[in-house]
């Protein structure tokens, strides 16, 4: 049979997708849009919610936004000249995000309320097998993994949790039944959540007594709103927006080094920056104190936020610092024996980012189970793929956080270099392709050598660290050195197997092919 038989046999299988997409956030329903851009429309976009948006779908809690500039936190083929502030709120989001699917048609191929409860590989047919929550069995060539590191919500096990007669409520499932007027309102958490919410509902509140387990960096969120003017001259020139776009990219950019390396000489000016705008805002000595930090700057996120210092200083506000010992029926009991009464708990607490194991049960190859390949510690080429499951893709995969930028820099860039795969294997009327074993060595070792140098491996406790305190969460280098490094899918980095189960070679034509179909994506 040759090759071109070979596809047509593979596409007439009108039970089998060529590519199942898992999740419908930014990443998958990226996937989707630029699959179907290069032509392709036999894929499915799987995704347990009711509606497109992943973390900006769930995330509805009051004050909800992003840190990243709306014109960076946006895809690059599609800017959008609606945008009412330079930082977007949640609603804005997800209205850009639906816009999205219904521009790029993504709707026929959405599959919502869809749990993806499992996914095994055939190594006779070279065909994934998905099984969701609901018994359903989904067959695909290839299967693209982009669940998003915050689908589930972490709350912490505090002693007599459910005691509390008042009302719980963690912010990534927000209840807006949830009335907090008048209410003495309990907020757990100052990370990037904690300080969205805290300034959003302290005028709704009768009193807010904030725990604070650690002291962020904070600098300044200099938002503003985009005028009617400026959206007038961005829906007529798209090319300003993109301009735009690539001064927000490139000034984040310089800051990497500040946000990931460990050495002081990247330290001093950003603390001290951030220092004199503490000093600036809080006059109150001890309460500055309690807000200063004590780990380095960009070891846990550096929140942006302006308002945070000023709703600290309330009167109708308290910082607490003392440890949450328990939970009783009338409120927190912190380590000093006090019992602070409250009708309402927020826990901003945040997510349980999986480090360790797999996303889902996995089956790939010889009957290898990810969880068991990933117990300790998530590993892939590129973030990407990983050995032993082959046509399998990962979004934001491990390593491939964003530490200073935004995420759909990582996305994008993924996107297209999955893409480059799926098509390959397709062109080459291949039954497989998986990294090869060394290559993948070669990349962790890498990752693993670099984060040596981040600061957020430099003694401070945070969600982008694995329980045996490495790093495969983050990338640490510049977003462009890794969008360079992906730009090319390479074929001899992978074990490329036809349907006669021979291992082939890939050719130069196929390493000149490949390298014209990157230069084409550029
Ligand atoms: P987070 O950064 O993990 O912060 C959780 C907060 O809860 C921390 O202050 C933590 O204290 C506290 N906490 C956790 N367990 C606790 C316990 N048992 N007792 C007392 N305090 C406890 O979560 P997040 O704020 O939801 O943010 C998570 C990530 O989501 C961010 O890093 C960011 O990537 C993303 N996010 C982004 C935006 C945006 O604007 N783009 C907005 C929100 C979130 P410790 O610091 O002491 O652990």
């Amino acid at each position: 049979m040759t090759a071109k038989e070979n596809i047509t046999a593979i596409s007439v299988d009108a039970d089998i997708l060529e590519v199942a997409i898992i999740g419908a956030g930014f990443s998958g329903l990226g996937m989707g849009i630029r699959l179907k851009a290069s032509g392709m429309t036999d894929f499915r976009i799987f995704d347990k919610g009711h509606d497109v948006g992943g973390t900006w779908r769930d995330n509805t809690y009051p004050g909800c936004g992003c840190d990243v500039k709306s014109a960076l936190y946006s895809y690059s083929f599609e800017p959008w000249a609606e945008w009412s502030n330079a930082y977007a709120k949640q609603g804005e989001i997800h209205q850009y995000i639906r816009h999205c699917a219904e521009k790029y048609e993504m709707y026929p191929h959405l599959q919502f309320n869809t749990t993806v409860a499992a996914a095994q590989y055939d190594q006779e047919s070279g065909v994934w097998e998905i099984k969701t929550a609901a018994g359903e069995s989904i067959k695909a060539r290839n299967v693209v993994a982009a669940p998003g590191p915050f689908a589930d919500a972490q709350v912490p096990a505090f002693k007599g949790i459910d005691s509390f007669k008042g009302k719980i409520v963690h912010t990534a499932r927000w209840d807006h039944n949830i009335d907090l007027a008048g209410k003495r309102v309990g907020l757990i958490g100052t990370g990037a959540t904690g300080v969205q919410v805290g300034p959003a509902i302290v005028d709704t509140v009768k009193h807010l007594t904030v725990f604070q387990r650690t002291a962020n960096w904070i600098m300044p969120r200099l938002d503003r709103d985009i005028t009617e003017e400026e959206k007038a001259r961005y829906r007529k020139s798209p090319s300003s927006m993109k301009l735009a776009r690539l001064g927000q990219y490139w000034f984040n950019e310089l800051t990497a080094p500040f946000l990931i390396l460990k050495y002081d000489v990247f330290k001093s000016q950003p603390e001290k920056l951030c220092r004199s705008y503490l000093k600036h805002k809080v006059k109150d000595e001890a309460l500055r104190e309690q807000l200063t930090p004590t780990f380095k700057f960009g070891c846990k996120r550096v929140l942006v936020s302006s308002d945070w210092y000023p709703t600290m200083q309330r009167d109708d506000v308290s910082l607490v610092c003392d440890g949450i010992e328990r939970i009783t029926e009338k409120g927190i009991v912190t380590a000093d024996g006090v019992e602070h009464e409250l009708d309402v708990i927020i826990l901003a607490t945040g997510y349980e980012v999986r480090k360790v194991g797999a996303p889902m049960p996995i089956v790939g190859r010889n009957k290898l189970e990810l969880n068991e390949v990933w117990k300790d510690g998530a590993e892939a080429y590129q973030g990407i793929a990983t050995a032993d499951f082959p046509n399998l893709y990962f979004l934001v995969g491990p390593f491939t956080g964003p530490g200073h930028t935004s995420v759909i820099a990582y996305s994008e860039a993924q996107i297209d270099y999955v893409r480059q795969a799926i098509t390959f294997r397709r062109e080459r009327g291949l039954k497989s392709i998986s990294v090869k074993p060394e290559v993948e060595r070669a990349f962790v070792k890498t990752m693993d050598a670099r984060s040596e140098h981040t600061v957020w491996k430099s003694g401070c406790d945070s969600w982008y660290l694995s329980p045996n305190g490495r790093n495969n969460t983050l990338y640490p280098g510049f977003n462009a050195e890794y969008r360079m490094r992906i730009a090319r899918f390479n074929p001899g980095n992978y074990e490329l197997m036809n349907f006669a189960n021979k291992t082939v070679r890939a050719s130069i034509a196929d390493q000149l092919s490949t390298s014209v179909a990157a230069l084409k994506s550029v």
